[in-house]
């Protein structure tokens, strides 16, 4: 007997046809002799619906009391979705995520999970009930509700299945699979059969939305593999794992990322220090920065720019601006009418020239480069916004046409 751990996402549950799709395939898995554990999102829109409501009535609301809100959503789906297995005449019982044992930091609204104490689960499949977890939420030390961070019905999932060494881990979606691009803009989009999981921290957090970030880095760390794929077309998915089987693939993926605006600090002093200076109070306010350049000095002054979130721009720039003068700054410019595009690929750290091959197809579009930043598995570009999907587009059809 395996242990499988199932995800539904928002749209699998939308409404009671798909819940009984859903309950159709938990219930197919639990017949073949499978203990199941499931863990459900809230229905559709509900968690930005109970958000919305939140603010008619208090924009300011509390983090406690929003958690106290949005816990509620995952609540509705768990329960239907177990009364749904339970007409099929199957054993089932739901379960909130402090029931189910998830113990949290404090944090409201983006907390962490410090440990799943898994007996209750256990004490209910050892009676052959199927299980079903609220996923994105927990209790914190004052016994107070707590949630994950938008998205975090994966991480649930993930902590579900390390926890108790689970055989195999499902995160059903709305897509069949990881693309090689967004397959609802890049019609040549491959569906990949695998994909590492730093190569899919790295889609993940450049934008490409299929998973969460926290349960691809919990995945790794715990080695769970996971398995993305769609409650509707039931076909096999992607599998996320240790190391990707598509060798002949130089790159897994072009991702592009809108959410972001560029800010540059004009005509500092050449002088040691400032770098610190400047990262070190953005990062004092929280702020994360992504892409970094610094141009060489010249008569003795130099430009530093860096990319921000967009929602982090007019914070950026009044920071920046209260310290102008101090650092002996001639100005401070910004544009967010910017896109970053990347691409990803454990295979570019053998193989040299990838980057040409990035830049020739930008250039065969005419796209200009702002920016540019590499790791080992990554290139981004830092383009106009106008430029975007042009951009995806070429090099798309640059790295993957002939696969
Ligand atoms: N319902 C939550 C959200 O919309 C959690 C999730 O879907 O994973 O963010
Ligand atoms: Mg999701």
């Amino acid at each position: 007997m395996a242990l499988i751990v199932q995800k539904f996402g928002g749209t699998s549950v939308r409404d009671a046809e798909r819940i009984n799709n859903v309950a159709d395939i938990v219930t197919s898995t639990y017949r073949q002799d499978n203990d199941v554990v499931v863990v459900v999102s809230a229905q559709g829109d509900t968690t930005d619906d109970l958000i919305a409501k939140a603010a008619e009535i208090n924009e300011r609301a509390s983090k406690r009391e929003m958690d106290m809100l949005l816990s509620a959503g995952e609540q509705i789906s768990a329960s239907l979705l177990a009364m749904a297995i339970e007409r099929m005449g199957y054993p089932v019982v739901s379960l909130l995520g402090w029931q189910a044992g998830f113990d949290t930091t404090s944090d409201y609204g983006n907390a962490r999970i410090k440990k799943v104490d898994a007996s209750r689960i256990r004490k209910e499949l050892d009676k052959r009930r199927i299980v079903v977890v609220t996923g994105f939420q927990g209790v914190n030390r004052y016994g107070d509700m707590t949630t994950l961070g938008r998205g975090g019905s994966d991480t649930s999932a993930v902590a579900i299945a390390a926890t108790m060494h689970a055989d195999l881990c499902q995160i059903y979606t709305d897509v069949d699979g990881v693309y090689t691009a967004d397959p609802r803009k890049i019609p040549g989009a491959i569906k990949l059969p695998t994909i590492s999981y730093d190569e899919m921290l790295e889609l993940a957090t450049l934008g490409a939305q299929v998973l969460h970030n926290r349960s691809v880095e919990m995945a790794k760390k715990y080695n769970i593999e996971l398995e993305v794929l769609s409650s509707l077309t039931r076909e096999k998915g992607t599998i996320v794992k240790e190391k990707s089987n598509v060798e002949k693939m130089l790159i897994s993926g072009v991702a592009k990322d809108d959410n972001i605006a560029r800010i540059s600090i004009i005509g500092v002093p050449d002088r040691p220090g400032l770098a610190f200076k400047i990262f070190s109070k953005l990062a004092s306010k929280g702020i994360n920065v992504d892409i970094i350049l610094q141009s060489i000095g010249r008569n003795g002054t130099k430009d530093i720019s860096f990319t921000v979130e967009k929602n982090k721009m007019e914070d950026t720039i009044e920071l920046l601006k209260s310290y102008e003068e101090t650092w002996g700054a001639s100005g401070i410019v910004s544009d967010d009418n910017v896109s970053k595009v990347s691409i990803v690929g454990a295979g570019m750290e053998s193989h040299p020239g990838v980057a040409a091959e990035m830049f020739e197809a930008l250039f065969s579009r005419n796209v200009n480069i702002q920016m540019i930043s590499t790791s080992e598995i990554k290139i981004s570009v830092l383009i106009n916004k106008a430029d975007g999907e042009r951009a995806v587009e070429a090099i798309h059809d640059k790295f993957f046409e002939a696969v």
